[in-house]
């Protein structure tokens, strides 16, 4: 064999190892866009998590993808609840937390992906399942504030070792997040309107509208205008104890036990979480503490019934506050904020003086 078609033999096989190559990057380049595709265009949240979590464990052949969300007002359980499907609970691989801290300490700076060996102690609460070997956790933002993490874990130690670059990841990370705020704001908007479906109660923004209707017309009849503040006793507790499924019912009887105590004059708003403000027109501060005592009583007089514990009692703070608009200075908007402030400081006194109670502004 000559020297030259050694050399041409020897070119035609880079040639083909090259194209080869080509083809190879070409098809992972195709997957990773039709991955972020199918993120970028999930319909609802439940879909959504389907695609982030199963849906990547099948694409990168991992062990197990998960997702962590930091959701304080149980909001984003209260949307997928809302959008109902299957089985109405959560896919397993998406836990929600109240806050990140305690989780996991990779939350105390996660500005690039973390990539490591699984720790039992570090990361059990971020997978719930079997010890892995390694992992990779890649931190989502909303505003710049971390608000979760999508977690991959591996049983190969060497799938997520320190160092691997980690800028593909980063990426996914930053198309999850935008996907995750995007279809959140669909969903609120799908069910936002004015009412809140735990408790079909009013909302805050209902409350907002009514409150500067009603400072307007007290101004004109020059009659005084009450609030309430209402928040329910250590119900962290009853969600850690019982379940977030129990905080839910409790919940909705609170505002039930509530709601039967109230004219329909009155403009009663779920305000927050476990936060309820009334309104109270044409109504003295003396008469909106009666009205207070006689709610407070209302929710601790018989424990609230759960589906599989022994019932439960609960108890409410009240923060009872009232002016009259034609006397105050400022605009509708500056009284309003006065108003619920002067309500919300007294709720938090009735809180630090034994809870159970009910106190009136200063
Ligand atoms: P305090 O007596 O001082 O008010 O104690 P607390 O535990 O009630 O106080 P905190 O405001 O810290 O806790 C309120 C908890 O309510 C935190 C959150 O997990 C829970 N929560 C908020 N919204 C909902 C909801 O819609 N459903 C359920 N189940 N829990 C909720
Ligand atoms: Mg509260
Ligand atoms: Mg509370």
């Amino acid at each position: 064999m000559s020297e030259s078609t050694a050399d041409l033999r020897k070119l035609r096989q880079q040639m083909r190892l090259m194209k080869e190559e080509a083809r190879l990057n070409e098809s992972l380049l195709r997957k990773s866009q039709q991955r972020e595709l199918d993120i970028l265009t999930a319909g609802n949240l439940r879909e959504l998590f389907k695609r982030l979590t199963r849906g990547l464990a099948d694409s990168f052949a991992v062990d197990q993808v998960t997702l962590v969300l930091c959701d304080p007002d149980h909001e984003i359980r209260h949307l997928l609840i809302a959008e109902g499907g299957a089985g109405k609970t959560a896919p397993t691989d998406v836990k929600f937390f109240d806050a990140l801290t305690g989780v996991a300490p990779q939350y105390a700076s996660l500005h690039r992906p973390w990539l490591g060996a699984y720790r039992t102690a570090d990361h059990q609460l971020v997978f719930g399942r079997d010890p892995y070997a390694s992992i990779a956790m890649i931190g989502l933002r909303r505003q710049d504030k971390l608000i979760g993490s999508l977690n991959l874990a591996s049983r190969d130690p060497d799938r997520y070792r320190r160092g691997l670059a980690s800028d593909f990841l980063a990426h996914l990370g930053v198309i999850a997040s935008f996907a995750l705020e995007n279809t959140v704001n669909r969903a609120r908007l799908l069910r936002s309107g004015f009412t809140d479906v735990l408790t079909g109660w009013h909302n805050r923004r209902y409350l907002q509208l009514r409150l500067a209707e009603e400072l307007s017309r007290a101004r004109r009849e020059k009659t005084s205008l009450s609030c309430l503040f209402l928040d329910l006793d250590h119900f962290k507790r009853v969600n850690d104890e019982h379940g977030h499924h129990a905080g839910d019912i409790v919940l909705a009887e609170c505002a039930h036990r509530i709601d039967a105590e109230v004219r329909s004059s009155d403009v009663a708003a779920r305000y927050g979480g476990e936060e309820f403000v009334i309104l109270l027109p044409a109504t003295e501060v003396d008469d909106a503490m009666l009205l207070a005592e006689r709610i407070r009583e209302a929710v601790s007089a018989t424990p609230i019934a759960l589906p599989d514990d022994e019932p439960l009692q609960v108890t409410v703070s009240i923060g009872v506050a009232g002016l009259r608009p034609a006397d105050e200075e400022g605009d509708n908007k500056s009284v309003g904020e006065r108003l619920l402030k002067m309500a919300d400081l007294a709720m938090y006194s009735a809180k630090s003086s034994g809870r159970d109670r009910v106190a009136q502004a200063e």
